[in-house]
């Protein structure tokens, strides 16, 4: 794809220098605290990266194991004091491996339009009925952007509906693709830029917001404003807001009550930027009692379940989180990314305890106690 040439390592040189090697990022990576290896972190990471860029270094198998075992969770960057994009980096690294290895021919085949829409479009097409819920009319209008497990949960859909109708937003259909997570996360970027053009040009013009309840959903359109190089793409965003929907619960003051007394806690996604809301939303719900979760920042390792290798790596992690839930003896650990909601699930498996979507909680087994 010809934007995609000026991506290349050697543009982020000056990027790449710019890591002071202060070391900060290895008190926040869950990677390095398992392994205490050096390559594993960001100043690892930059040390392999400039010699590629210097032509010290081949960007070889072993290197791309090491760009894998990064989470992709950003809580580096977050920290960082050279204020470095650091995924950013070792996202073009990856996408210039994945276009001369083997695994990027694999990747490139199962994730081509054709195969990844197909098999997404399966469930869109079996719930088809129950996706033609009806918006209410308003003059604030959104397209709601449940991330792909939405294409599973018509119900919820219609939920989100009635709940945005509640504060005067209509809901605009839109039928839009995956937010292309998985394709960035491999290097995939060809596929990913194509992918997100698709999804800008299918946005209605008249739209004040796209709003989401995933966080890393949430993360990925914001990333769109920096790979969207055509102007009328970088306008169209820049005209609509993306909004996440706990911050309009919030605003609009929304109280939720249960139908059941539940015992709550809850897991922090990496990517997710207004959590301190969403805890005040759920220690609101009345009938229910919340119990802060140890540790409830940590990554729940989702960004391993590509890669194997990573996931055995990380084990300790994931092991330390479900003992972490296990002890607060919460019915329900409740999430707002969708990748973390399938791996705390994975985690509790043969547990009595269940993750689940904050808005799947909302709308299952609550009622709302509307205070606009
Ligand atoms: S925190 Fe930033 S500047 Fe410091 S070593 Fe890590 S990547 Fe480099
Ligand atoms: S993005 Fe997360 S996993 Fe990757 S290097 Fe930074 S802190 Fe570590």
């Amino acid at each position: 794809m010809e934007q995609n040439k000026q991506r290349t390592l050697a543009n982020y040189k000056d990027k790449i220098h710019s890591c002071s090697k202060c070391g900060l990022c290895q008190a926040v990576c869950p990677v390095f605290q398992v392994t205490g290896n050096e390559c594993t972190v960001s100043r690892g990471q930059f040390i392999m990266l400039d010699g590629i860029v210097r032509g010290k270094l081949k960007l070889n198998k072993n290197i791309n194991k090491y760009l894998d075992l990064c989470l992709k969770c950003n809580k580096c960057s977050e920290f960082c004091p050279s204020d470095i994009d650091v995924v950013d980096i070792l996202l073009c690294a990856k996408y210039e491996y994945f276009k001369k290895s083997l695994e990027g021919k694999i990747y490139g085949f199962l994730e081509s339009k054709f195969i990844f829409n197909t098999i997404l479009n399966i469930p869109k097409f079996l719930t088809r009925p129950l996706n033609n819920y009806k918006s209410k009319k308003f003059d604030t209008k959104a397209v709601y952007f449940g991330g792909c497990i939405s294409n599973f949960t018509p119900n919820l859909n219609k939920y989100v509906i009635k709940l945005l109708n509640s504060i005067k937003i209509e809901v605009v259909p839109a039928n839009l693709n995956c937010c292309g997570m998985p394709f960035l996360t491999t290097g995939n970027l060809d596929r990913f830029i194509e992918n997100m053009q698709e999804n800008i040009k299918k946005l209605p013009d008249d739209i004040d917001y796209i709003i989401t309840d995933c966080a890393s959903c949430e993360w990925i359109w914001g990333k769109y404003k920096k790979y969207a190089d055509a102007p009328e793409l970088k306008e169209k965003l820049d005209r609509i807001k993306i909004k996440n929907i706990y911050e309009l619960i919030s605003e609009n003051n929304l109280q939720f009550e249960s139908k059941n007394r539940y015992k709550l806690t809850y897991h922090k996604p990496c990517h997710e930027h207004c959590s301190d809301s969403i805890e005040i939303i759920i220690k609101n719900i009345k009938n229910t009692e919340y119990i802060e979760l140890d540790g409830k920042n940590e990554c729940c390792g989702f960004g391993a379940f590509e890669h194997p290798q990573t996931l055995k790596t990380i084990l300790p992690v994931l092991k330390s989180k479900k003992m972490k839930i296990k002890s607060t003896k919460a019915d329900f650990v409740l999430t707002t990314c969708v990748g973390c909601l399938v791996n705390l699930n994975f985690l509790l498996v043969v547990a009595q305890q269940k993750a689940k979507r904050l808005l799947s909680f909302l709308k299952d087994s609550c009622i709302i106690n509307k205070t606009l």
